[in-house]
């Protein structure tokens, strides 16, 4: 059952034993109650392959529900790995937010929140609010890592990077930014993200513990890179923490991660208002400050020109807006910097 911690009790049930040795598929039963069903319950898949001493990680995926690399790295991890392989416990949760996973979508069609918008969950809340009490509550004080696998979903496509907010305490980061080197994605990011704490990545930075981000594709189709990259980086941090024999070694090609930031609000181009996007650049591409990052088509007023909309800074262009209907305020280009 839920243990206590400070307020109430969680009421999801972890049906699986976390001090077991070997592969354990459970389930988390997560009260979900339907006009048909006030007893109903979601189980989401929780699989642990636990063997000898080591460190505890837990990787996680589907957070959001239309982003699907991580989600597909972590299935066939949970099935492939070899307990006997193993020193340590890993915990993955392949599809933390069920119901977005199975929807497809970001958001949930259960209670409409954005999972990663619940940390640190209430035990009586809605269906997200309690999964993420749960998994703040009971998973993370497991662990000595989290990494939570996102990707762009339908409203962005990004060049692949592994993400870590910039920590005040030195050693902290590093810590965590060796472990972004090991997952050696093309790109480590390293943000100063507004409106951080109810992430999940947030939620384990409270607790200390040495956290990853990712994005590793987007549009809400699966990116064949992305998926390698991913499938790579995973055994790469599991060598990194001892979990799993062998040395994590670069990308033979690419080198190592090249670290860098979206220091401020320049390094965004927004819609100014609702539009049709025309990007003039393909993600990835090193563009200038002043020149144009696409136009914005007024589709219902044929007179009128289109908007003009120019870089405010100069960069990678790591992220796009992937839809091509936007409404004002929508990032449409978002600009890295090496840091
Ligand atoms: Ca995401």
């Amino acid at each position: 059952m839920g243990r206590k911690e400070g307020g109430a009790p969680s009421p999801v049930v972890a049906e699986i034993d976390f001090d077991r040795p070997g592969r354990q598929f459970g389930t988390l039963r997560v009260p979900s109650s339907r006009n048909d069903s006030g007893w109903g319950t979601i189980a989401v898949p929780i699989v642990q392959i636990k063997a000898g001493r080591g460190p505890t990680v837990l990787f996680t995926a589907g957070n959001h529900g239309d982003e699907y690399e991580g989600q597909i790295a972590l299935s066939n991890l949970a099935r492939k790995l070899d307990p006997r392989r193993v020193s340590g416990r890993v915990i993955l949760l392949p599809a933390m937010h069920l119901p977005a996973v199975m929807n497809g979508t970001r958001l949930s069609p259960l209670d409409g929140r954005d999972f990663n918008r619940s940390f640190p969950g209430n035990p009586r809340g809605s269906f997200a609010e309690v999964l993420a009490h749960f998994v703040d509550s009971r998973l993370l004080p497991l662990c000595d890592f989290q990494m939570d696998l996102h990707s762009g979903g339908i409203g962005a496509d990004l060049v692949p990077c592994a993400a870590a907010h910039a920590l005040d305490d030195k050693a902290y980061m590093a810590k965590t930014l060796a472990a972004a080197n090991a997952f050696n994605a093309p790109i480590t990011l390293v943000l100063h993200e507004p409106n951080a704490g109810p992430t999940l990545l947030a939620a384990a930075e409270r607790r200390g513990i040495p956290a990853l981000s990712s994005e590793l594709g987007g549009g809400a189709r699966v990116n064949i890179d992305g998926v390698a990259i991913t499938e790579r980086g995973v055994r790469n941090v599991l060598q990194h923490y001892g979990v799993v024999a062998g040395k994590p070694a670069p990308d033979p090609v690419r080198g190592p991660s090249r670290v860098m930031t979206v220091p401020d609000l320049d390094c965004y181009v927004f819609a100014p208002q609702a539009g049709l996007f025309q990007p003039a650049d393909p993600i990835g591409t090193v563009v200038k400050a002043g020149r144009t990052a696409g136009w914005l088509h007024f589709m219902d007023q044929p007179r009128r020109p289109p908007a003009r909309l120019v870089y405010g800074t100069s960069g990678l262009l790591w992220c796009a807006r992937h839809q091509a209907r936007c409404q004002r305020g929508d990032p449409v280009a978002v600009i890295a910097k090496d840091l």
